[in-house]
């Protein structure tokens, strides 16, 4: 087996809110997983093909509509289940949570997952070990995706900035907490992959984040 092959990361702006859907894929077997599928389905398939991929599970970093609009097409074309936080997937299947956030984000809110995550489970596919680090704050189960020191943030931490938390279930202060026990102590040179653009660069690293994020440097390192 060649280890110093690089595991594949294809980022992909998708969708009315530009999500960053991410395919990440084991070099050595193809096999792959698709980071928050934001609609705009024909493309995602049409890549996974291009690519050669075989998508093994689908993963949401949150329950937010727009990061889940391609979840349903998604697992029925590729045969896959679809999974989630327990947090969100409990959050998001409350009637009253559903109708507010609905309204919120002008669309639907996710079917209930397949697959349940708790924090630290490992997701094996090929040789990749995907670990699920349970970073509440944006919603009560959000989540980011270590993989291979590549960080999938969703809207936990953008480059330069962090996720909004004025929608329902967001909490500022739970959101600075996860920043601090749980993303800046990863290794320094960990990359971050965001859940929108809204950054100078569509990724970055941990060490810039500790330097230029304001959450960081304003809210936390002071
Ligand atoms: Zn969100
Ligand atoms: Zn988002």
């Amino acid at each position: 087996m060649n280890m110093t092959l690089k595991t594949i990361i294809k980022q992909i702006p998708l969708g009315p809110f530009q999500v960053m859907t991410y395919l990440v894929a084991c070099p050595h077997t193809r096999e792959a997983v698709l980071i928050d599928p934001a609609g705009e389905e024909n493309k995602i398939l049409d890549l996974i093909q291009a690519q050669g991929l075989k998508v093994k599970y689908i993963l949401n970093t949150h329950g937010h509509s727009d990061h889940v609009l391609g979840n349903a097409k998604l697992k029925e074309a590729l045969n896959v289940p679809v999974c989630m936080h327990e947090a969100d997937d409990r959050f998001f299947s409350d009637p009253a949570v559903r109708e507010k956030s609905s309204k919120e984000l002008g669309l639907p809110p996710p079917d209930p997952a397949d697959i349940r995550l708790k924090d630290e489970d490992i997701i094996e596919v090929g040789t990749l070990n995907i670990k699920v680090i349970h970073t509440p704050g944006h919603t009560p189960g959000s989540v980011c995706y270590l993989i291979d020191g590549n960080l999938f943030c969703g809207d936990t931490l953008f480059v330069g900035a962090a996720g909004r938390t004025d929608l329902i279930g967001g909490s500022l202060e739970t959101l600075l907490e996860s920043l601090e026990k749980r993303l800046i102590v990863l290794p320094k040179e960990t990359m971050v992959w965001p859940g929108h653009d809204y950054g100078d660069t569509p990724t970055s690293t941990i060490a810039r984040e500790m330097e230029e994020n304001l959450y960081i440097t304003d809210f936390i390192l002071i």
